[in-house]
């Protein structure tokens, strides 16, 4: 389903715009005096009328009237390198939710390492993941996916899980939520979990690191459990007027 077409091209009332097929097939049946609601970078939305068919152009008439359901504050969510297809899951279920800044990330107990050949195909999927789940759900500013990172962050802080904390000491999950600036950026280690070294790391940059109890959680539960969190947290799931 899709409510609208993104566009490249920055528009305004008045602006003429190619519609061009390879981006969306349906401009293969418009017909001219057709109206269309397309999606500028900006992440505005305008009502365009068809003005030639063959081959198809429209002329932007107004500024469309949809509700703002773009995320009003900024998550960034490191995730996890995973095997079949289970990153792509998350990427989808990030946009869903909320997420501004979704970084794929193997360390060192990754079981999927990727070759430097496939990361920018992979980061060429992960964008169109996150395109075809934001035009699902209405969002019209897309979350930035980065390439997928070998290594960890270089700056901090924010919020990390670690079972190494699971059952005893340091902050806890529900303390480090009541702090606005940990909810603005997590991270969730992979299937084999972090390094002891990573987790220095992590704290040696500012991060917080918190143990979720007893159960060890497949890494995407976790990543979707503490994103939702955060997030709820952040007000993200309000009632808007
Ligand atoms: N291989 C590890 C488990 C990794 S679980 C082991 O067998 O011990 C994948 C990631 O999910 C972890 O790195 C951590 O970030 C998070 N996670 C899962 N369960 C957790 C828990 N109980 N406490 C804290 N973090 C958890």
């Amino acid at each position: 389903m899709s409510r609208y077409f993104r566009v490249d091209e920055e528009l305004a009332p008045g602006v003429e715009i190619a519609l061009e097929p390879q981006r969306f097939e349906r401009v293969l049946r418009v017909r001219v005096g057709d109206h269309l609601t397309l999606c500028g970078p900006s992440g505005r939305l305008f009502e365009v009328e068809v003005i030639t068919a063959r081959p198809p152009t429209a002329r932007v008439v107004a500024a469309g009237h949809e509700p703002d359901r773009n995320p009003r504050r900024s998550l960034e969510v490191w995730v996890p390198m995973l095997k079949g297809g289970r990153t792509d899951d998350l990427v989808r279920q990030l946009t869903e939710l909320g997420a501004t800044r979704i970084v794929p990330f193997s360390s060192s107990h990754a079981v999927v390492r990727l070759e430097a050949s496939k990361v920018d195909e992979r980061r060429r999927r992960f964008a169109q993941i996150a395109e075809e789940a934001g035009n699902q759900c209405g969002r019209t500013l897309l979350p930035e996916v980065s390439a997928p990172i070998d290594g960890l962050p270089s700056v901090g802080g924010g919020l990390f899980l670690w079972e190494g904390f699971a059952e005893s000491g340091g902050t806890t999950l529900r303390e480090a939520l009541a702090d606005d600036e940990l909810t603005s950026r997590i991270l969730v280690g992979p299937e084999g979990g972090l390094s002891q070294s990573e987790v220095a790391h992590l704290i040696s940059l500012g991060w917080t690191g918190v143990g979720l109890g007893p159960r060890i959680l497949r890494a995407e539960t976790a990543v979707i459990m503490l994103a939702t969190l955060a997030l709820e947290r952040r007000g993200e799931f309000e009632t808007r007027r």
